[in-house]
């Protein structure tokens, strides 16, 4: 029953999330950022679920050289990393669609990081997305609980066939003659309905 809950939980975030503002979550370190964007409709796309992956990029020694100061500085003593989120941005860039729907891309911002802090130039940002329409990933998400829930529908209907014709529960042999044990595998009668 619990894959059944996941999966129905992993509906409800998809529609809700399909129905609010641009939202995201972010996990970052000093050396890259790991977010997962949601697009509600009206955007370019219908809704859509993203993950991207942002890390700076140095164009150069020098920037790298000055990039590993500026993070061993800033870093010194801090947490390694942090949470954050936010709603209704109102930009967000979303690859288009490639292959069966899925998109991707890598955007690279030329000094971004050089704009705010020349001790910075040159480094520049990579910002790479990976997405879908949300029913894909409610489909991708959905199919193991499916799966899980069909066994379990399946088992308890070979469960219920057996009984109902007095058949052994683990093989499906004939029980009406062996009241007992079962005479093709040996195991031994438990439930079911007294044969008369
Ligand atoms: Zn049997």
């Amino acid at each position: 029953m619990h894959t059944l809950a996941a999966s129905l939980l992993v509906l409800a975030v998809l529609i809700l999330s399909a129905r609010g503002p641009l939202s995201e979550y972010w996990l970052s370190t000093w050396h890259w950022r790991f977010g997962i964007e949601s697009f509600p409709s009206g955007t370019s796309h219908s809704p859509w679920l993203q993950f991207s992956f942002v890390r700076p990029k140095p164009s150069n020694a020098t920037a790298a050289t000055a990039l590993e100061r500026y993070i061993a500085r800033e870093s010194a003593g801090k947490r390694r990393w942090g949470f954050d989120s936010s709603t209704g941005r109102g930009w967000g860039h979303a690859p288009e669609p490639k292959l069966l729907g899925f998109g991707w891309d890598t955007v690279a911002h030329a000094d971004w990081f050089g704009r705010a802090r020349p001790d910075l130039r040159g480094v520049n940002m990579a910002w790479s997305s990976f997405g879908a329409p949300n029913w894909y990933w409610a489909i991708l998400l959905s199919a193991y609980p499916l799966i899980r829930f069909g066994r379990i529908v399946r088992h308890g209907t070979v469960r219920w066939w057996r009984l109902s014709r007095t058949c052994c529960l683990s093989c499906g042999y004939d029980l009406r003659e062996s009241p007992g044990v079962c005479r093709e595998c040996g195991a031994l009668r438990t439930g079911g309905p007294a044969s008369s």
